[in-house]
C-alpha cells in the first residue's frame, strides 16, 4: 500500500521533513515520553505515585487517561500536518510505534472511538486527524474501530486560549454516543493531544450515557501545564 502513497506523499519524516523516512529515527530519539510517576487516573505527571488534586476532587468519567509523548519538538509537528493534510503514510507510521506504548498499558479495549470535529470543521477539513492514527491502531490489535459511535450534539468553540474552567464548560454535554454501537463494550477513546482532559471527560460522558461498560481515554501527545493553555 505504502508503494502507491509514495506517489501522492513522497515519504518525508512528519517531525523533520527529512527524505526517506514517514517518522525518522532522529525524532523517534527526540521526542519525549510523559515523565512517569503520573496520576494514577488522568496521567497527569506528579512529583509522587498516586492521584493529581484534580481527580481527588472529581473523579473523571474515564477509567484511565494516558498519553505517548509531550507535545514538543517533532510530535508537536507531526501532529500539526496530520491536521492541514490527509497524510494517510504519516498516520500509519505513528500508529507503528504507538502500538508499543499502547501495549504497555493492556486495555480491555472493544471497541476504538475517535474524539469528533463539529460538522463545520469536518466539512472544511474533509476528515478526522485523529482517525489517520486510530484507525491503523485499531486495526492492528484486532479492535473494532466505531468512527461514529460519538457525535458532537451541538457546535463547541476552539478550547485554544481558554481557562480550564472555561473548557469543561464549553464542552460539557456537547456529545452524544450512540447506544447501538457503545452499549456494554469497553472503548478507548482517542484525541491527538490532551490537555486538560475537558474534552475527553465530555466523550466519555456520553459514550457512559450510551450504555458503555467502561472508556479509556487515550492520546498520541500531552501537553503539560507548563506549555500553558494559549496555544494548545
Ligand atoms: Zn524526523
Ligand atoms: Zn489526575
Amino acid at each position: 500500500m505504502w508503494g502507491s502513497l509514495d506517489w501522492l506523499y513522497p515519504p518525508v519524516c512528519g517531525g523533520c521533513n527529512l527524505g526517506g523516512f514517514r517518522w525518522c529515527p532522529d525524532c523517534r530519539q527526540q521526542v519525549q515520553l510523559v515523565p512517569e510517576p503520573v496520576c494514577r487516573i488522568c496521567g497527569l505527571p506528579l512529583t509522587r505515585p498516586g492521584l493529581c488534586p484534580n481527580c481527588k476532587e472529581s473523579i473523571p468519567p474515564y477509567e484511565m487517561m494516558r498519553s505517548w509523548l509531550v507535545f514538543e519538538g517533532p510530535i508537536r509537528h507531526a501532529l500539526h500536518k496530520l491536521k492541514y493534510r490527509r497524510n494517510v503514510a504519516l498516520g500509519d507510521a505513528l500508529a507503528q510505534h504507538f502500538r508499543e506504548y499502547v501495549s504497555t498499558l493492556s486495555w480491555p479495549v472493544d471497541l476504538v472511538v475517535p474524539v469528533p470535529l463539529g460538522k463545520e470543521r469536518m466539512k472544511e477539513r474533509g476528515y478526522n486527524q485523529v482517525g489517520l492514527v486510530a484507525r491503523p491502531l485499531a486495526a492492528v490489535n484486532h479492535w473494532r474501530y466505531a468512527p461514529r459511535a460519538v457525535v458532537r450534539s451541538r457546535e463547541t468553540r476552539s478550547q485554544v486560549g481558554l481557562t480550564v474552567a472555561e473548557r469543561k464548560e464549553n464542552v460539557s454535554g456537547a456529545f452524544l454516543g450512540e447506544a447501538a454501537l457503545v452499549s456494554g463494550t469497553t472503548v478507548l477513546l482517542m484525541d491527538d493531544v490532551a490537555t486538560t482532559g475537558a474534552t475527553l471527560s465530555a466523550c466519555a460522558t456520553a459514550i457512559l450515557d450510551a450504555g458503555a461498560r467502561s472508556v479509556y481515554a487515550l492520546t498520541l501527545a500531552r501537553a503539560l501545564p507548563h506549555h500553558g493553555l494559549k496555544n494548545v
